[in-house]
């Protein structure tokens, strides 16, 4: 970059809580997602007029609905800012539901060797108290930090790195953990407080352009099934898959299995008949931390230390490969 462009940040909405409206302001469930457009979001945050922003509304959803054509966009979006120089850093506004698979997709697909950073609120901005605004404060100061690279998201103060971060509560404004990794770090008031290196970014331009394209020109990800073992599971679920393979087009199923990848001896036969009929397993854990440690005796491949719902978006990509 010569000296003389100015350092931008892009900021890229998609909808979720931080941009949801509830009709009374002590409501903080009982809103609906996605309805504030995110200039209006950037404009509350007094960090954004300090510096050329570049604001793009992406989608506007609630992220529980996300669907591949939203991550293709982004994605699309996020690669095209990527590849401009003088943008510094990208910030995207998303639910909290589902932006640990979009980390992880963002980050797998493209290692960004500048900081994309994910942020979120758990009240509508209706709230008497929102944490939307300060989210997003916090994740400027994260996209403009020197030496910030990787996709993370930034919610309550912390930075999470995107193949860690997990939604682990359903009502608290920090509703984040980054299991037996920890955070990355901390944002207070604007400062960063480091704790380990960031995500790992691939070398200037070599990431992989072609898992990207795939991606972008696919009709359908392949479908990967998620299912649980637990006490008393049968296989019966696996069996009405197999049933309808062809119709369902089924190609992969990730099982999250109790404690150490274990799965239910019925579950676990019938995922073997799927197996033998061309269907990929993987096997996670169902337990909040920590990770399938391999050891010989493992029925299934085990998921490599990804989440029952990384390991699916994982599976998928691959099988998309294929
Ligand atoms: N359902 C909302 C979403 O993921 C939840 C949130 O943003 O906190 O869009």
């Amino acid at each position: 970059m010569n000296a003389n462009q100015v350092r931008r940040l892009v900021v890229l909405g998609t909808g979720g809580t931080i941009a949801g409206r509830a009709a009374q302001a002590n409501d903080n469930v009982g809103y609906v997602a996605g309805q504030v457009a995110v200039s209006d979001l950037v404009a509350m945050v007094p960090a954004l007029s300090a510096c050329p922003v570049d604001v793009e509304q992406v989608a506007q959803i609630n992220s529980k609905d996300m669907v591949l054509g939203v991550w293709q966009a982004l994605a699309a979006r996020v690669a095209a800012h990527l590849d401009r120089p003088e943008v510094a850093g990208i910030v995207i506004t998303h639910g909290t539901d589902t932006i640990e698979e979009t980390a992880y997709l963002l980050q797998t697909l493209l290692r960004p060797s500048k900081p994309v950073v994910l942020t979120c609120a758990m009240r509508p901005s209706t709230a008497l108290v929102p944490d939307g605004p300060q989210n997003l404060s916090d994740a400027v100061a994260v996209a403009l930090h020197p030496g910030a690279q990787g996709v993370v998201v930034v919610c309550a103060g912390r930075i999470h790195g995107a193949m860690d971060v997990a939604k682990v509560h359903p009502y608290a404004t920090d509703p984040f953990d980054s299991g037996d990794a920890g955070v990355l770090g901390c944002v207070e008031e604007a400062q960063l407080r480091m704790f380990r290196s960031w995500p790992q970014s691939a070398p200037e331009g070599t990431h992989d352009a072609a898992a990207l394209q795939r991606l972008l020109s696919a009709a359908a990800l392949p479908r990967v099934e998620l299912i649980f073992s637990h006490a008393n599971a049968d296989g019966e679920v696996v069996r009405a898959l197999l049933g309808h393979h062809a119709a369902a087009r089924l190609s992969g199923i990730v099982v999250a299995g109790t404690g150490n990848g274990t799965v239910h001896d019925d579950l676990l036969r019938a995922l073997k008949q799927a197996q033998a009929s061309g269907v990929e397993v993987v096997v996670a854990s169902r337990c909040a931390f920590g990770r399938v440690v391999p050891h010989s005796a493992q029925p299934l491949p085990d998921s490599a230390g990804l989440s029952p719902v990384k390991a699916r978006l994982a599976l998928a990509l691959r099988l998309l490969e294929a």
